[in-house]
Parts: structure tokens; sequence; C-alpha cells
């Protein structure tokens, strides 16, 4: 079977009879448009990652600082490898030696729309952003809403981005939902729980809380 071409790198890099991961089906359809996910994730260190649904893949940034509410704080965010769109609801515990080993969890997510617009006053959608090497982006989370700016800053092998709050009126910079708000917006846990649910055997997109009896 020939590998999804935008995802070769993604399914190179996992063992999908070992990691919980998904395979990516490309049957996957967020109802609400655009989506954007923020994973916070336990790996060999802390991070989060940011995934912006560009077409049918998401695009994706780790961050090891998480995102900020401040315009003043300029956050890293480091490109990695196209991810399924599935991906958007995964929350589970990757096994420690696997590829990101560790847990994941759903820290924000929700639809966006891209803030671009040409000259004719169309809107530009984010791949071609991308390319550019800036984009401006409205989220529209649970924790985070507002303008956010993502800014190539190297290319090449060490590729870096910024990552900057845009200053409108959902930027407060007393705010620091990184670390006052925890907990996943898919399931209202936290890392550790998650974290004690693999260890318990749960398996990911099973019993994480929504589907309950009846529904
Ligand atoms: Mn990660």
């Amino acid at each position: 079977m020939t590998a999804y071409a935008p995802l070769k790198e993604y399914l190179e890099k996992r063992d999908f009879s070992r990691t919980p991961e998904p395979r990516g089906s490309h049957h996957w359809e967020p109802e609400e448009g655009p989506v954007f996910v923020i994973h916070e994730h336990q790996a060999s260190t802390h991070h989060f990652d940011f995934r912006l649904q560009a077409g049918d893949v998401l695009k994706c940034w780790a961050i090891p600082k998480g995102p900020s509410t401040d315009p003043s704080e300029r956050r890293l965010a480091v490109p990695t490898e196209d991810h399924p769109l599935e991906y958007a609801e995964f929350e589970g515990v990757i096994p420690e030696e696997e590829y990101g080993g560790g847990t994941v969890l759903v820290w924000d997510a929700g639809p966006y729309r891209s803030l671009k617009t040409d000259d004719e006053g169309n809107v530009v959608p984010v791949k071609p952003q991308i390319d550019a090497g800036h984009l401006t982006i409205w989220l529209q989370g649970e924790k985070l809403t507002g303008g956010y700016a993502l800014t190539r800053t190297s290319g090449g092998d060490d590729e870096r981005w910024i990552l900057v709050k845009m200053d409108d009126e959902e930027a407060d910079a007393r705010r620091n939902p990184v670390s006052t708000e925890p907990e996943s917006v898919l399931s209202g846990r936290t890392l550790r729980e998650v974290a004690k649910a693999g260890e318990d055997g749960e398996v990911p997109g099973e019993g994480t809380g929504h589907e309950e009896e009846g529904s």
C-alpha cells in the first residue's frame, strides 16, 4: 500500500501496531470548517503542539512554552511533520519506546479563520500564507480566542517560527492559561489523569468521556 504522500513522514515515524495514534483515514471531516487544536504533550520534554487544518492535513508546530495571550510574548514554534485530520481528536498515551512516547492531551481546540485578505478583499487560505512564511488567523477556542500571528524566522534544516498573540480585544497580559487552565477541553482531564487512564489500559477514542450510555 502506498502511503498517502502528505502523511508519508508521519506514517514512517510510527509503528501502528504499537501506538494508539490514528493512521489517517482521510474520511474525518470537521463539522464547522477548518479547525485548530493545541495538544499538551508530556514526552521526553514537556511541550505544546499547535496544529492547524490546511486542506486535508494538520500543519504542526511544537511550541516548548505553549501559546501566550500576551502580545509582548514571543513563543518559539518549531515545525513538525503534517498530521492526519483525525489527530485533532487524539488524546491518550503513546508507549514510552515509540516516537513521541508520552501523554497527549487536547489542551484547546475549535474553529479558526484566516485574517489575511488579498488586494481584492478575498480571504487568503492558510496554506499559501504558510508557504510565504507569515500567517495571521483568528482562533475560536475554549481557552484561546482572537488573532494570532505565526512568522518564520529561519528556514532550511533549522526552520523556526515565532507565535505571537495579536494586539486585539482578546489580548490579555494577565492571563496565563497554559498554567492556570490545564484540563483537556475534550475530556476535562489533566495530563496526570490521562496518563493514569493509559496505565489502566484505556484505548484512546474508546471511553474518553463523550460517548456514554444510550447516545
Ligand atoms: Mn509533540
